[in-house]
């Protein structure tokens, strides 16, 4: 199983050593090229959304990133990579892939609260810690996506069918279980494509 991680910008690295501790190899997905190599899943990375937008614009690489995902692609997406996902900011006016049930929030904490961690329950695997930095929340979600995880009221992880979203770093942490939870994903993806874009 290979997985492509974009990498334009922002806390990729993480995501590559988190898969390779777990024994996944993984690429990284800079150029239009690289959505053409075989791979089986795809992380999108917490950084800066609007700038991830505009590179994936730039780069003429947004069309093909969202009908993969469509498609049936596994996709993973932490904080901006979230946002990356959802159908909806409620907050501010995004040109995102939107291809995922959720409404989010961007900078959801406030500054004061920008970056925290937590210990909490992730459904399908159990307590695990979290790292929260300018992060979104979910602040509601459509029938079809499942909530996998409330913090303080309010929703920090979900999953629809091949896309799941957290709004936390799990690979900010030493804790490789949602790595593995995507991986028993793209493992279980029945439907869609399992191969490269
Ligand atoms: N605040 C960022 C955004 O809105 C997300 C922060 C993150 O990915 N750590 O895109």
């Amino acid at each position: 199983m290979t997985v492509g991680i974009l990498a334009l910008q922002g806390a990729f690295i993480e995501h590559e050593k988190m898969l390779s501790q777990i024994g996944v190899t993984s690429f990284e997905i800079r150029k239009k090229d690289d959505l053409h190599r075989h791979f089986d899943g795809l992380i999108l990375p917490g950084g800066e959304s609007t700038v991830m937008i505009k590179l994936l614009k730039e780069l003429e690489m947004f069309e093909e990133v969202k009908s993969a995902i469509i498609n049936g692609l596994p996709v993973f997406g932490t904080c901006a990579g979230m946002i990356l996902l959802a159908k909806d900011v409620c907050n501010d006016k995004m040109n995102s892939l939107s291809t995922m049930d959720i409404t989010v929030r961007r900078n959801a904490y406030g500054r004061q609260l920008g970056s925290f961690s937590a210990i909490a329950e992730m459904k399908g695997i159990g307590k695990i810690p979290m790292t929260f930095i300018r992060a979104p929340y979910i602040d509601s979600v459509k029938d079809n996506v499942e909530v996998l995880s409330i913090v303080d009221g309010h929703i920090v992880a979900a999953r629809e069918d091949n896309q799941l979203a957290t709004s936390f770093h799990p690979e900010l942490t030493q804790d490789v279980s949602v790595h593995k939870y995507f991986v028993e994903m793209i493992r279980g993806t029945k439907s869609g494509r399992r191969s490269s874009v």
